[in-house]
């Protein structure tokens, strides 16, 4: 259920609206518009009924059910997009936000340099995997705390915020401490006690889609995060396993439009991952910002043959510049549509 407050409710109207949602049991999650303030508030679906009552409250417009099984995470439970704040940049507001980097940390010089590159072709993030989810428990497994290190170190000398995995519960506050975007990774999207240790944090949070996971499956996770408080949240298409080899995943361009239907999130695509190989990147980042995305990370590696991890999908310095440009190109000529 959302309340809606009038426009013009005073603060003491919309607290004291807030005050009677937690004493009968629910939690109040405000979201405050530039035209008006709702309320959503979560709880127990059974006992909802009763949340109508705020209606007869000053300052209340009325009371609207959300009938989605994701309640914060619906478009209807906010007055416009969400913009998700990483330093200065921010992300959902219109422009096209760029993340890249390794697949992996590997060593001081392979971070630096790639960070330096990153850096070089105007990218605004940089990624880098100390904590890599492997499908094999004899591939490289990360560097852990010693990569998050070297990330900091890059972040210092390039001034580049950084994006790192995290992939359980225990690492949640090393990663938090050196990371200024905790990256989710596609097969912990239903990892509901780190999707809930998460939502504690400060520190905003990108959401991958698993391989198996629908869209309403998403979104459910993204509840998680919100509604243990952190509505920090930025979702990524990252290809979904179907019956076509020629990809590693199927990228499925069309959740971009529906996700941005369904929630006020940020959305955004992960090309390489999708692709499983650097020839594709190109052609499906142009997609990404043709259908609306609002940005895309990607894997750049100073030798993609010397990769650790995903080498074959990384891109190398040259083809990664002429990604940056023909990119800022294309959303220059969509802009000024
Ligand atoms: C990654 O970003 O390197 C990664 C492991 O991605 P995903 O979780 O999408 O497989
Ligand atoms: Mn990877």
């Amino acid at each position: 259920m959302i309340i809606v407050m009038k426009r013009g409710a005073t603060e003491e109207q919309i607290d004291h609206v807030i005050k009677w949602i937690e004493s009968v049991g629910y939690q109040a999650h405000p979201s405050r518009g530039v035209e008006r303030t709702i309320i959503g508030c979560v709880g127990d679906d059974r006992g909802k009924a009763q949340l109508t009552y705020a209606e007869s409250f000053s300052g209340v417009e009325k009371t609207v059910p959300i009938l989605k099984p994701y309640k914060l995470t619906s478009r209807e439970s906010r007055e416009g997009d969400t913009v998700v704040r990483v330093g200065d940049l921010q992300i959902g507001q219109g422009g096209f936000v760029i993340m890249a980097g390794p697949c992996s940390i590997e060593s001081e010089a392979q971070m630096m340099e790639s960070a330096y590159i990153v850096k070089k072709g105007g990218a605004d993030i940089l990624r880098g995997g100390a904590y890599k989810p492997r499908t094999s428990p004899y591939s490289f497994q990360g560097m852990e705390e010693e990569g998050l290190k070297l990330l900091k170190k890059a972040r210092e000398k390039t001034g580049l915020p950084v994006i790192t995995e995290v992939m359980s519960n225990t690492e949640v506050d090393v990663v938090e401490e050196y990371t200024d975007v905790l990256q989710i990774g596609a097969r912990n999207v239903q990892n509901f006690s780190l999707l809930k240790r998460i939502g504690k944090c400060k520190k905003p949070v990108l959401l991958k889609r698993g391989m198996m996971t629908t869209i309403e499956e998403l979104l459910m996770s993204a509840e998680y995060i919100l509604s243990s408080g952190n509505s920090q949240v930025i979702l990524c298409e990252r290809g979904i396993r179907t019956f076509e080899t020629a990809t590693r995943n199927t990228l499925d361009i069309s959740a971009v439009p529906v996700l941005k239907s369904l929630t006020h999130l940020p959305v955004i695509v992960d090309p390489s991952h999708a692709a499983g190989l650097w020839r594709y990147v190109l052609p499906l980042s142009r997609a990404a910002l043709a259908v609306g995305a609002d940005g895309i990370i990607i894997e750049v590696h100073p030798d993609p043959s010397k990769a650790v991890s995903d080498g074959v999908q990384s891109l190398k310095p040259e083809k990664f510049y002429a990604l940056m440009e023909d990119l800022r190109h294309m959303e220059k000529i969509l802009r000024a549509q």
